[in-house]
């Protein structure tokens, strides 16, 4: 009986250890990866096996300051853990300091986590030039410049893996918060054309928006919400999607608690308001607005041409 439930447990948990996904040799890139999600996702990588760069500012939640200590302090947790991992302290605008960091200290890049974020909430007619592009920079810019700096090395190395991070302000819009929103989905929209560019490299793209405690949520959402969304839950997601055996791109998938769900492009069936050799009015788009906004039949574009041969086809089918 003893030996049976032995057999069993070393059974189990070999199948557990040889099943587990592991990282070994792969150097990652995880920007703001000094507090909440990035810090997260810094000790996943790192407890799998990837050498960690840990990249982070250590500013305040607006952007402002700058300081060691954030991206020092996980960097000496995972060396205590027996991890491998280095820090880096430039801003993400700089994004060609964090991928000579990553070449210099452990010879490639594998995987990038987009995931340096600031907020600077106000609502539109209360946003200065400044806040907009400080947004701007940080989220959209910041992502561009470090991930076209790692993208030669992954296309060069044939492999790469990359991580945008959205947010559901970005997708659905929320109050005081136009600059966020715009950065957010303008990331969305690059990881889509990384995606198409990357693919004949192996080099794969996904967007997460996520859900997590830490200091961007800590006043908006209760304390009771709040201990159900440790970025511990977000970060499975994330490893997953950068392994090497995982071929997923293009995705947007909202996570948070655990939870993960994909989103997908939908769209109405359409109308054809103005057919050739009729005249072009206004008046023709109020009469088939209805159709223009009806869902009964939607299609799923999946890709800019699958859209334009949709919308070709209904306007040839309607003449
Ligand atoms: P956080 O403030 O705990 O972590 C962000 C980290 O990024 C900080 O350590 C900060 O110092 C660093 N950082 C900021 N500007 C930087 C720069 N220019 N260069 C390098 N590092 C910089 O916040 P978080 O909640 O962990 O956010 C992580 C990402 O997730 C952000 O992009 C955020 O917009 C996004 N997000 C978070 C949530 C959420 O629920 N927490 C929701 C949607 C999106």
């Amino acid at each position: 009986m003893l030996k049976t439930f032995a057999r069993k447990a070393l059974t189990t948990s070999s199948v557990r250890a040889s099943s587990q996904l592991r990282y070994d040799g792969q150097v990652a890139i995880i920007t703001g990866a000094g507090a909440g999600l990035g810090k997260e996702y810094a000790l996943q990588f790192a407890s799998r096996g990837a050498s960690v760069v840990v990249n982070d500012l250590g500013g305040a939640r607006d952007g402002d300051g700058a300081s060691n200590s954030a991206a020092d302090a996980v960097v000496e947790l995972i060396k205590s853990k027996g991890g491998k991992a280095v820090a880096n302290y430039n801003s993400v605008t700089d994004g060609d300091e964090l991928v000579k960091t990553a070449v210099d200290s452990f010879g490639k890049v594998d995987i990038v986590v987009n995931n340096a974020g600031i907020l600077r909430d106000r609502s539109l007619l209360r946003i200065s030039e400044d806040d907009w592009n400080a947004i701007i920079d940080v989220h959209l810019t910041g992502a561009f410049k470090t991930s076209q700096a790692a993208f030669e090395h992954m296309k060069a190395n044939k492999f790469g893996r990359f991580i945008f991070t959205s947010s559901a302000a970005g997708i659905y819009g929320n109050f005081g918060q136009a600059n966020y929103s715009a950065a957010k989905l303008g990331l969305y929209g690059f990881s889509n054309t990384i995606a198409i560019e990357g693919a004949k490299y192996n080099i794969t793209s996904n967007t997460i928006a996520p859900l997590a405690a830490s200091r961007l949520t800590e006043d908006i959402l209760p304390p009771d919400i709040l201990d159900m969304l440790k970025p511990e839950y977000v970060a499975p997601l994330v490893l997953y999607l950068c392994h090497q055996d995982t071929s997923k791109t293009g995705g947007l998938f909202e996570v948070g608690g655990g939870w993960a769900g994909e989103l997908r492009r939908e769209r109405a069936k359409g109308a054809v308001y103005a057919k050739k050799g009729e005249e072009i009015t206004v008046e023709g788009v109020q009469a088939n607005f209805d159709g223009i906004t009806d869902f009964d039949e939607p299609t799923y574009p999946t890709s800019s041409m699958e859209s334009t041969m949709e919308m070709v086809d209904a306007i040839v089918s309607a003449e």
